[in-house]
């Protein structure tokens, strides 16, 4: 019997509009679940060029009649509703019949498919929407499904992919989006003949492993607690991140009913159950499993199926923020603080600053003075010899004096020149985290850590536009294991990296070795320093290399930066400030933190009225 109909007009409009295919990676997304709807067990996906020349899924599982496999490309053509009312009792992933329609449309697929119950299959193959041959073929049951060169007759759509790199992520991360729902079904995913990942069946837990966990290292799922809960209106199950395995690279998922969601509202409620106990700048990693009675969701809002809306979700986060505290309670973990990075123990700020961070429990046997005796004393020093030609060029004359200094000192005011002394004359006075300075204007407070991070992240960015940085040697070179996605965005920035001095080789396929880092970076932070780096350009999204240079800039200058727990002596304090007001906009941070701040005589005047 044939099983695909057409959906009536009134109904097709009904179902959200939007483009299905936008790059490879959604194209991969709907064969995929194509595939899982099908009831396969065992996919493959075989992709070159990250999915422009090839993306090609092959299933055991139902296979098509010859009929169906010509139906199959009509749009709205499904075997999975009937009526308008079916959109709200969804069990499968897809249901708007027109993915294959949209992607035989852009690209030439040839599809090769048979049920068990024929003897004989079907091949097809269509190029832009046309039929170019349709016979009877020898195929195992299942469906083998090619989609070349996508895009080859819309040059505006290719134009718009971004590199080979970044679309392989993408691909990677649609792909991940589906394998950790469905654990009961084996996976591999080739890329240029390369096997990237092969995933047998297991528990959820141990795909999460087998996706996430790195070779040879300690276990990944071992740094994560159960949480599980059911009421009436929600069941959830799913794992969460101890807090002390939080960092800023951290894997966040939500699914529903065997679906990837993003879901902000219910993120927040995690957060929530974890606030105080994480280090500043850190994210716990999560897997949470929501299931709903399918009528309570509405996953048509948005055509790419990702966001989800759900009858009760103040009722739900209620449910989720209870369900991770337990856990976290229950498991008993204690957070300890490290206070490497900034936003750890900022003092609070004013009446404002009202966040309440009660159960923090700082580590005791953290003595921020050890930093101070490693290596980086010495890259500290480095710094601060200054440059040659440079050495006269104190702030009265370093141009710094015009730069009207807006959004930090009031308005109208443009002080011709600040100091009266040159400023290698001037001794700051330290206190706490800020450099006190006087001014013609008044008293000029410099916030010494943001300082240092800002001309460190300068000299990163001028060290990558002249190709050449400062590196040391690793006497024991270190290796950091990478998931696949990572591995490839390591691969696309490595130039850059190379530059400011980290000496990187590939390992092994999930695992790069690292025999040299910047000359300021701490050995041991070398492989936080790089998480963190990729953190930072994987956020931004951007395949602009001039992007990621920032990225990395200033990640690596927050992590080489002096923390605010050293105290600085008179004579860093002096060159950090030479460095610093030569720079055109010394006063904000590059994320836009203040570095400088002014109590002017009339600021003064009032506290003393
Ligand atoms: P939808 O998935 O929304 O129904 P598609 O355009 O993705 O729409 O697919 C159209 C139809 O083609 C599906 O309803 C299904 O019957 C059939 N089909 C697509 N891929 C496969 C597959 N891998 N195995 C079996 N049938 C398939
Ligand atoms: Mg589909």
């Amino acid at each position: 019997m044939d099983i695909i109909h057409l959906l009536p007009d009134s109904v097709a409009n009904q179902i959200a509009a939007g483009e299905v295919i936008q790059r490879p990676a959604s194209c991969l997304k709907e064969l995929v679940e194509n595939s899982l709807d099908a009831g396969a067990t065992r996919i493959q996906v075989i992709v070159r060029d990250a999915g422009r020349t090839l993306l090609q899924v092959i299933d055991d599982g139902s296979g098509m009649s010859e009929t169906d496999a010509r139906m199959a490309f009509e749009r709205h053509a499904t075997s999975k509703i009937a009526k308008a009312q079916d959109l709200f009792a969804l069990r499968t992933m897809g249901f708007r019949g027109e993915a294959l329609a949209s992607i035989c449309a852009v690209a030439q697929v040839e599809v090769m498919t048979r049920r068990k119950e024929d003897e004989i299959g079907t091949l097809l193959e269509i190029h832009g929407s046309e039929v170019i041959r349709q016979e009877p073929c020898q195929c195992p049951v299942g469906t083998n499904f090619k989609v070349k060169n996508l895009f080859y007759n819309v040059p505006v759509r290719r134009k718009f992919l971004k590199t080979d790199q970044t679309e392989l992520r993408n691909l990677l991360t649609e792909f991940y989006h589906i394998v950790l729902v469905y654990p009961k079904v084996q996976f591999t995913f080739v890329h240029n003949d390369e096997i990237i990942l092969e995933l047998p069946t297991g528990t959820e837990k141990q795909r999460i492993e087998a996706v996430f966990g790195k070779s040879g290292g300690k276990s990944y799922t071992g740094q994560f607690v159960d949480v599980a809960t059911d009421t009436e209106l929600v069941s959830i199950r799913g794992f969460i991140g101890k807090p002390e395995a939080a960092t800023k690279n951290a894997q966040q998922y939500f699914f529903v009913n065997g679906r990837y969601m993003r879901h902000p509202y219910f993120h927040k409620a995690v957060m929530t159950a974890y606030s105080g106990m994480l280090a500043g700048e850190t994210n716990p990693s999560y897997f949470i499993y929501f299931d709903v009675a399918p009528e309570t969701i509405d996953v048509n809002i948005h055509p790419t199926k990702t966001e989800i809306k759900f009858q009760d979700e103040q009722m739900i986060f209620q449910i989720l923020m209870a369900a991770v505290r337990e856990s976290l309670g229950k498991f008993n973990l204690t957070p300890s603080l490290d206070f490497n990075r900034e936003g750890e123990i900022e003092m609070p700020t004013g009446p404002t600053d009202n966040v309440a961070k009660p159960h923090v429990v700082f580590d005791p046997n953290y003595n921020p003075f050890t930093r101070s005796a490693k290596p980086s004393t010495q890259g500290w020093e480095k710094l601060y010899i200054p440059a040659s030609g440079n050495t006269n060029s104190g702030y009265a004359n370093s141009g710094y004096a015009g730069v009207p200094a807006r959004g930090m000192m009031s308005e109208d005011q443009q002080p011709p020149q600040l100091f009266e002394t040159p400023v290698s004359e001037l001794t700051p006075y330290i206190y706490n985290k800020y450099l006190l300075l006087p001014t013609t204007a008044g008293l000029m407070l410099v916030h010494y850590r943001r300082a240092h991070v800002k001309v460190l992240y300068e000299q990163y960015l001028k060290q990558m536009s002249a190709g050449k940085g400062v590196s040391q040697q690793l006497l024991f070179p270190e290796v950091i294991d990478l998931s696949p996605d990572d591995m490839v965005l390591l691969e696309s920035i490595i130039d850059e990296l190379r530059i400011v001095g980290f000496d990187l080789d590939q390992f092994s396929k999930t695992a790069y070795s690292i025999s040299g880092i910047p000359a300021l970076l701490n050995a041991q932070d070398a492989q936080t320093a790089l998480q963190n780096i990729l953190h930072a350009v994987r956020e931004t999204g951007a395949s602009a290399t001039g992007h990621w240079r920032k990225q990395i800039a200033l990640s690596l200058a927050k992590d080489t930066a002096i923390p605010y727990t050293k105290t600085l002596t008179a004579e860093e304090a002096k060159h950090l400030l030479d460095q610093l007001f030569v720079l055109p906009d010394y006063r904000l941070t590059p994320d836009g933190k203040t570095i400088c701040a002014l109590l002017s005589d009339a600021d003064l005047a009032r506290k003393f009225a």
